[in-house]
């Protein structure tokens, strides 16, 4: 089996440390299996996206010697695919309209939608979400870092929208569809994500799809713990130190720090012996790592 891997940013902003990890790990992830990595610009939420955002992502990716293969994909200019699938899971599921308002849905416990609208009528008039029934019935994982998972779908995760009520496709669905279409095989993303999986997992199955491998690595915190992309110190990386940061990152993910004056070498040379030494079972399982220095760099 060919490997083909992916990194997919939303266009929201530059790219700060803790994308560049992800992008870095999942990266050297498909190389080290001589294999294809894609980059896919997640941009459906047009109220989240910054014009210019997905170019410098791009430049910033291809200044730290990260080139991908094959043309860059927009998940915004596959609506139509999208919508075809909707069509389709209709015909294979349960989809429901959801006419909740925002204000009701933020009393539901943890986010979990209980199913109120699952009754009500598939044709109204009002502006709805679609929705999907989440049966009950647990899903086992297995990620390659966090190891075995298991979710109860309707208490863990519940009925999950799949078109929002502005119009939009939901993050889940196009995921689910891009990585069938572009044949990804391994997925290497941030722990944030971890939770999603089980819904990924779900629709692959509803589409009779294979799943592919998923391996989930720690994310970039600040020192009081914060997710970095919702944090101050999530500014775009400026090139200047990028051996010196790219040193930092690889001792995150290679589990040691590399040679003593690593940091004088060129991108290309740090690039090289990462993937070399490029280890997934390197990766410490834990959800969440500081970057130390990080600031001096962004
Ligand atoms: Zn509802």
């Amino acid at each position: 089996m060919q490997y083909i891997g992916r990194f997919a940013p939303t266009p929201s902003g530059p790219l700060h440390v803790g994308s560049l990890l992800t992008a870095l790990a999942s990266y050297l992830d498909a190389r080290a299996h001589r294999g294809q990595w894609l980059v896919r610009i997640e941009d459906l939420d047009s109220g989240r996206v910054v014009p210019g955002a997905d170019t410098q992502i791009l430049n910033t990716l291809e200044r730290f010697g990260l080139y991908w293969d094959s043309s860059v994909l927009y998940q915004s200019h596959r609506s139509e695919l999208y919508a075809e699938h909707l069509s389709r899971l209709a015909k294979l599921s349960q989809l429901y309209p959801c006419t909740c308002s925002r204000k009701s849905l933020a009393a539901f416990e943890n986010d979990i939608y209980p199913g109120v609208c699952r009754l009500k009528s598939a044709a109204t008039t009002l502006p709805h979400a679609v929705r999907i029934v989440m049966p009950d019935r647990v899903v086992e994982l297995t990620d390659r870092i966090q190891g075995g998972r298991s979710y109860h779908l309707s208490q863990d995760v519940g009925d999950i929208i799949l078109r929002r009520k502005d119009g939009y496709f939901a993050y889940h669905l196009a995921v689910v569809i891009d990585d069938h279409e572009q044949q990804i095989t391994h997925v290497v993303r941030g722990c944030d994500l971890l939770g999603q999986t089980p819904i990924h997992w779900f629709l692959q199955e509803c589409f009779g799809w294979s799943h592919p491998i998923y391996a989930h690595i720690p994310i970039v915190v600040d020192d009081q713990g914060r997710k970095l992309s919702k944090s101050k110190r999530a500014a775009g990386l400026d090139c200047k130190g990028r051996s010196a940061l790219l040193c930092e990152l690889l001792k995150v993910l290679l589990g040691r720090p590399l040679a003593m004056g690593a940091e004088h070498c060129s991108v290309q040379e740090l690039m090289s012996v990462a993937v070399q030494q490029w280890s997934v079972n390197n990766i410490v399982k834990i959800q969440s790592v500081k970057v130390h220095k990080c600031a001096d760099f962004c």
